[in-house]
């Protein structure tokens, strides 16, 4: 055995010994051992969080990497892993933007890192046993690589169970960190990479928003671009009120400029992001200001493309859509999540509209923007849903029109009202369910895209497609995938595409000669 190996056999060893001395720990002992002093464990408690409304947010703008850190990670590298919504995606490039300022370059091999970040999500279960799959299959490259650094982060840190099951039972881990913390990502890193102990770094405190972040963002045509934070809606059967904290708007100066820059970088089109868009603004004292008042500011803005998400139709007011009705960059594509079709059920998920409300929505937005996409989310199986409940979803689906739709088996979420109640639906129901309204969807689809045979759209080309490097790939302003072929030289163009053949999910096209628009 060369000097190598009984370094490493010395180090699994003490590993070793390390887990069993953790396995027979208590949970108590080991939270007053490890979890920093800003951790307050708890589960997911409801009444809690419905009480921070009241809690100031107060506004940084004065980030930086300390000195010290500034050049710790050169010749070193980063690979994070994401999981979940749009609103990880852009948290994994603002942590990018954080180690990058740190020195550290990106990585795509797991096995040259050398940290490794998982920004996970805590939506279903599912997603969950993902992560947790993930973790294990990590373990046996932290033995070979005693120095690398593997963090936790994103809504799962939120969770108290999750924390002491890393705890009690994944002590390769050497970070974790909550969706408040992101900023502290320096001085995290640096607590990892000199100390001895597992860092547990998840603020209870939410209320704060904090600017002047770096990002390195994944692509050079579209970005996400928060516009506010957290959630207060407290549907029953949701976590994100609990991991993300409460409702939080950006300032509109701040969106504006970082809107202007990425004008100024040459993307060509901009997704505002939030859990709940549609109460941007809400949390002002000293303006009115809604998401109608953003939209119309951005709109002058001369970038070519807009989108938002996630809307509540509980705050789509009609400033909003008089607004979008005025189109040019704002474009006509709505996403609606339902969630059920059924009023009793929408009742029980603390949806604050009913089926009609709903529908008289979609109407006020049809009349206003007649070409209009809808699509939407659903959840099926929510507890004790009847056969007849779940078919008003499948004729609301219909009456609505909506082209595609993300659809979801209903997953208890410990600390939820939801999660508290019998359920007497068999899963095997459920099951059934989801496959009915997929085919459905699927149907409606498949029929929308169908409409646009022979059709001219605008596409703007984000790449080659991820089947076939020969053909190009981007999206049409209402959002359907339009596969063709064409130059390389066209991407990050808008070019126009007349479509020769339709399938369920993406159309496929050739380019128009000399129709390529001159921005
Ligand atoms: N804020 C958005 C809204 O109100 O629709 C969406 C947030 S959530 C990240 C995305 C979707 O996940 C939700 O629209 C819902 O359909 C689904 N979802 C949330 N909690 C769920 C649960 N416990 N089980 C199944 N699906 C869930
Ligand atoms: Fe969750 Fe969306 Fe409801 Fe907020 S509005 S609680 S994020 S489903």
């Amino acid at each position: 055995m060369n000097e190598e190996q009984r370094k490493q056999q010395a180090q699994i060893r003490s590993e070793e010994a390390n887990i069993e001395r953790i396995k027979n720990t208590s949970s108590e002992e080991l939270i007053a051992k490890y979890f920093h002093a800003e951790y307050e464990p708890q589960a997911p408690d409801i009444k809690k969080a419905r009480k921070r409304r009241k809690e100031d947010i107060q506004f940084h703008y004065d980030f930086s990497i300390p000195e010290d850190m500034q050049r710790i990670g050169e010749g070193k590298k980063f690979l994070i892993r994401t999981y979940g919504c749009q609103m990880n995606e852009h948290d994994t490039e603002v942590m990018a933007g954080i180690l990058s300022e740190m020195g550290y370059e990106s990585t795509n091999v797991t096995e040259e890192a050398d940290i490794i970040l998982l920004n996970t999500c805590a939506i279903r279960e599912n997603a969950e046993n993902k992560v947790f799959g993930e973790i294990g299959h990590l373990k046996p490259l932290k033995l070979e690589k005693p120095d690398l650094i593997i963090g936790v982060c994103g809504c799962m840190s939120q969770e108290e169970s999750v924390v002491d099951r890393i705890l009690k039972k994944h002590q390769h881990i050497d970070l974790i960190f909550g969706t408040h913390n992101i900023h502290r990502l320096p001085h995290l890193v640096k607590e990892a990479l000199f100390g001895k102990e597992m860092i547990v770094e998840v603020w209870s405190k939410e209320g704060d928003i904090i600017e002047n972040l770096p990002k390195v963002r994944k692509g050079k045509i579209k970005a996400w671009v928060n516009i506010m934070y957290g959630c207060d809606k407290f549907c029953t059967y949701c976590i994100v009120p609990m991991t993300r904290g409460k409702e939080r708007s950006r300032r509109p100066q701040d969106i504006i400029q970082e809107v202007r820059h990425l004008v100024a970088q040459g993307y060509k089109e901009v997704t505002l992001l939030g859990q709940n868009v549609n109460a941007y603004g809400k949390d002002f004292e000293d303006i009115e200001y809604g998401l109608g008042d953003l939209m119309d500011d951005i709109h002058k803005i001369d970038i070519p493309r807009v989108r938002f998400t996630t809307s509540h139709p509980r705050d789509f007011d009609d400033r909003l859509i008089e607004v979008l009705a005025q189109g040019g960059n704002l474009l006509d594509h709505i996403h609606l999540p339902v969630q059920s079709g059924s009023s009793e059920i929408l009742k029980k998920m603390n949806r604050k509209y009913t089926r009609e409300e709903y529908l008289e929505l979609v109407r006020k937005i049809r009349e206003a923007m007649p070409n209009a996409t809808l699509t939407t989310d659903i959840i099926v199986g929510f507890p004790n849903e009847t056969e007849e409940q779940f078919e008003e979803t499948m004729t609301l689906m219909e009456e609505v029109g909506f082209e595609a739709a993300y659809t979801y088996i209903y997953s208890p979420r410990e600390g939820t009202p939801a999660a508290r109640k019998k359920d007497d639906v068999p899963e095997e129901v459920k099951k059934q369910r989801l496959y009915r309204l997929n085919e459905l969807v699927n149907k409606q689809s498949a029929e929308s895209m169908k409409t646009y045979q022979g059709e001219v759209v605008k596409v703007l080309v984000e790449g080659e497609s991820k089947k076939d490097p020969d053909v190009l790939a981007g999206y049409t302003e209402r959002n359907k995938l339009v596969n063709f072929k064409g130059p390389k030289s066209v991407i990050g163009q808008i070019v126009e595409v007349e479509i020769t053949d339709t399938k369920t999910w993406s159309l496929n096209g050739v380019m128009a000669e000399n129709r390529v628009e001159v921005e």
